[in-house]
């Protein structure tokens, strides 16, 4: 390996599996990222903040999903209610940020001036996804906090939102228009 451009290449190719960078040593491996149901939940309720605030431009994530918590519907019991409102809690759910790699959430740009954080949209993409109109690879791999590799295999929102716990149809039962 002679110059630096081979050497940046031979660390991109292979920080799948991880690789120390022939330059300085350093250790360097992407974060294998797969789009779990809590990231798929959080994306409906995000859709949902815009069908219901039509005039917003951005939600607070964060304080959306504190008002869903308080939410009740006909259709959901307590119990079923209660372990929903433990999930929305949940480390888990706070992986909802890294939709950004799949393209379906935008962060707002940030204004020096501003004081509060955490203003976030869904993209053309995220709403054709949650709409069932497309599908998205189920793994990225990010490094430094961009996308260096998709998997082949792709996932749609009926697929995530399989499973145990709440369903799409749960979630707009939730969050009414
Ligand atoms: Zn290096």
């Amino acid at each position: 390996m002679e110059t630096i451009v081979e050497a940046i290449h031979y660390v991109m190719s292979n920080l799948r599996k991880g690789t120390h960078c022939p330059v300085c040593g350093k250790w360097c491996h992407a974060d294998n990222r797969r789009f779990h149901k809590d990231m798929g939940v959080a994306l409906v309720l995000i859709k949902l903040f815009f069908d219901k605030y039509r005039s917003s431009d951005w939600c607070h994530v964060e304080n959306w999903l504190q008002q869903v918590s308080k939410m009740r519907a006909p259709g959901i019991d307590n119990d079923t209610m209660e372990r929903f409102v433990g999930r929305l809690k949940s480390q888990r759910m706070r992986e909802w940020s890294r939709l950004k790699h799949w393209d379906l959430l935008e962060r707002r740009p940030v204004n020096p001036d501003e004081v509060v954080r955490g203003y976030w949209r869904i993209t053309r993409l995220g709403v054709d996804f949650v709409n069932g109109r497309l599908r998205v690879p189920v793994r990225k791999w990010i490094f430094k906090d961009s996308v260096i590799d998709v998997s082949e295999e792709l996932v749609s929102i009926h697929e995530i939102l399989s499973g145990p716990g709440f369903t799409l149809e749960d979630l707009h039962n939730l969050v009414r228009p």
